[in-house]
């Protein structure tokens, strides 16, 4: 039977945790041709969520749970369940019940019929504010028109990948992460099942304002060198700006015999070591984001299926869990 892996992770969510369980309990029922495991990460909770899924765990064996000795944030909540899961698929899906379960029955499906990955999109937001709504639809908007990586739109971290995307993952280490980014970044077979996001069951959102700017950060600077592509692109501007400036000057001067005002030639100099600079400060930028890009360690290459002759080994092939060793992990 294959066994699905839910990861939750969980910041002072108590008001909602058993209500969630249960969910998740009927959910084991209605799919028993599946087995489950449910692998609670709490994130440094100050409430009693602990407790809660202590007890959770003491009544049902497949509630297992890894507890974190501070607030380490949701990336680093869903990467440590990812670490721990031993599922052939893997769920991530938050603890607040905006993500019903009951969806996982179609990933479920979708995933049978041979999707690697299968995320949710959500078609209504219920009980968000306006501007989180701008602020989302906009955020998803700019991250695709910056990124190479094609990340879906409008979608959350609720979504169910392989075993074989997951191990990919697993090779990415960098400290920065941005998840819906790395799943999109692997590639594989993707498809959407879509659904109404409901409204948080209880308590409020965890993410501040502060939390999910810089989410924002880390996604755009993890998956586009745009930002730093800006110094070299204002710096060809501001030279060509300056060059235009100084030939029109010239072209006064030595055809037109005008006068031309010291100003003028102040106005050339300063653009072009203005644009001189921003072109140098640009360069710069290249080599540190090829030094970020490297820092990163992330797999060159995914490969996804080979001939058995060739070498196992290879770098890039690791469709096999067995085959990743420790420390690249
Ligand atoms: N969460 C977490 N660590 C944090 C913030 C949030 O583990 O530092 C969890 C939270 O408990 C929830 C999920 O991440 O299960 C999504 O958070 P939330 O519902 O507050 O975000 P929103 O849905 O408002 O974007
Ligand atoms: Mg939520």
């Amino acid at each position: 039977m294959p066994l699905i892996s839910v990861i939750i992770s969980v910041y002072n969510e108590s008001l909602c945790l058993e209500a969630l369980y249960e969910r998740l309990a009927k959910l084991k029922i209605s799919v028993n041709d599946h087995k489950f495991e449910f692998i609670f990460v709490d994130d440094g909770s100050k409430d009693d969520s602990r407790e809660i899924i202590r007890k959770l765990a003491k009544t049902d064996s497949d509630v297992k749970y890894v507890f974190f000795s501070r607030n380490f944030g949701h990336e680093m909540a869903m990467t440590a369940g990812l670490d721990h899961a031993k599922g052939d698929a893997i769920v991530l899906i938050d603890a607040d019940l905006q993500d019903p379960p009951e969806v996982i029955i179609d990933m479920i499906g979708k995933w049978k019929q041979g999707f690697e990955i299968v995320y949710a999109r959500r078609t209504v937001r219920k009980g968000e504010t306006i501007l989180k709504r701008f602020t989302s639809w906009a955020f998803y908007r700019l991250i695709r028109w910056l990124s190479k990586v094609d990340i879906p739109a409008d979608t959350g971290d609720f979504r169910l990948m392989d075993r074989c995307v997951a191990d990919q993952i697993l090779r990415c280490r960098e400290r920065n992460r941005f998840f819906r980014g790395l799943i999109a970044w692997a590639g594989f077979k993707q498809c959407p099942v879509f659904y109404d996001r409901d409204e948080r069951l209880a308590g409020e959102t965890k993410y501040s304002f502060f939390k999910l700017v810089k989410l924002a950060f880390d996604a755009v600077l993890s998956f586009s060198d745009a930002p730093l592509r800006l110094g070299v692109t204002l710096g060809g501007i501001v030279c060509l700006i300056s060059f235009i400036i100084g030939i029109s000057v010239i072209i006064q001067k030595l055809v037109y015999d005008i006068k031309v005002q010291g100003y003028a030639l102040l106005i050339t100099a300063i653009t072009f070591l203005g644009g001189i600079q921003l072109l140098v400060i640009g360069m710069i930028g290249e080599y540190i984001g090829r030094i970020f890009t490297e820092s990163q360690g992330r797999p060159l290459y995914i490969c996804k299926e080979k001939s058995d002759s060739l070498p196992a080994e290879v770098e890039g092939f690791h469709s096999n869990p067995e085959s990743i060793t420790q420390e690249e992990v």
